[in-house]
């Protein structure tokens, strides 16, 4: 066999010597096309149904086999965000952090680990780039270690570290039920386009459905609890139909981000008004996706968008979840 393509052993030792290996994967942000939020739960959480979409802005992990024992973190100098100012943990709170030590926890005989971060998604941007950041290392390690779980089994595991860890393992769209966890991928081969657009802030997510519940309280209207989404979503994704899609996005947050930021209703307008079928709130926000008619629609409108002081970005999706992107002895 030729050693060049041999798969890397597991076992970091040969003779005395320890062999650091890394294993490289890049784990999709994502888009919510649409999100309907329940009533708040006895339990603190609310259900929601929601489509989603993975696009073409990746996180990446770098999972490097260390001789000390335990996990260390680091955020690559390639990272594209500014981080100036900006809260990422290093430490036991952060996602990859619990990831890895979920891992080794599930693997026979790990190593120490340094995860290396390149970020990509906003940070509290309402892209899931944390959850992202949490897949790419479940995979990561699982090679790195060898633990022989299935891509189920690395899906529950997932799903205990947050809600929307497993489709960005997942990736592609799906309908997500229950906390966004029960998912169901949905059949979209055909490409839509999309620009995003950053802020220079973060919303935390349990504040905007707090916001949710309070003005909900306020208006004293009953919500239902959602049980599915609207079939013309998943059909106009099938098709490759933007048109259609633009007349049926939906997200329950966008109120309570715009509550909380009242600047991204503007954003929302410039971006229709300059060309795009349609914008929203990614999620909780304060990403704002627009949705374009084609991929030079998307170009053109990022290109002006950036002209006017956005910080704007041409995506696609529906794009793959979690994969290893080189494997490496060192
Ligand atoms: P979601 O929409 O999934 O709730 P988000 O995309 O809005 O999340 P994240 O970027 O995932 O937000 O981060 C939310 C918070 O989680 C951050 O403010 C940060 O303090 C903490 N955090 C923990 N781990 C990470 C990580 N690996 N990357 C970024 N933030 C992290």
């Amino acid at each position: 066999m030729n050693p060049g393509n041999r798969k890397p052993s597991s076992l970091p030792f040969v003779g005395d010597r320890f062999h650091a290996r890394t294993v490289r994967v890049k784990a999709p942000g994502k888009i919510n096309v649409s999100l309907s939020v329940g009533p708040l739960r006895p339990d603190g959480y609310h259900s929601v149904a929601s489509v989603y979409l993975a696009v073409s802005l990746y996180e990446e992990v770098a999972a490097t086999s260390t001789e000390a024992e335990g996990i260390t973190v680091s955020i690559s100098p390639d990272s594209t965000l500014d981080l100036d100012g900006v809260d990422i943990p290093l430490d036991e709170r952060n996602l990859a952090y619990k990831a890895a030590a979920i891992m080794a926890e599930m693997s026979e005989k790990p190593t120490g680990v340094h995860l290396e971060i390149t970020k990509r998604v906003p940070v509290a941007g309402g892209m899931g780039g944390g959850s992202a950041d949490a897949a790419a290392t479940l995979l990561a390690c699982d090679a790195l270690w060898n633990s022989g779980l299935s891509r189920e089994e690395l899906a529950h595991l997932a799903a205990e570290l947050g809600a929307d860890v497993p489709f960005s393992l997942l990736g592609g769209t799906a309908v997500g039920l229950g906390v966004g966890d029960k998912l169901s991928p949905a059949l979209a081969k055909a490409q839509m386009d999309w620009v995003l657009v950053f802020a220079d802030y973060g919303l935390s997510t349990p504040d905007v459905f707090r916001t949710l519940d309070g003005l909900r309280d306020s208006e004293g209207i009953e919500i239902p609890e959602p049980v599915d989404v609207d079939p013309t979503i998943l059909q106009a994704l099938r098709n490759g139909d933007p048109e259609t899609l633009s007349r049926v996005l939906i997200n329950d947050l966008q109120r309570a981000s715009i509550t909380l930021a009242p600047r991204l209703r503007d954003t929302i307008g410039l971006g229709e008004a300059r060309g795009a079928l349609a914008g929203m709130v990614s999620g909780s926000g304060p990403t704002i996706a627009l949705l374009a008619r084609d991929s030079v629609s998307a170009t053109v409108l990022a290109e002006e968008l950036g002209h006017r002081g956005h910080n704007a970005l041409a995506v696609h999706g529906p794009v793959p979840g979690a994969r290893i992107i080189s494997d490496t002895l060192l």
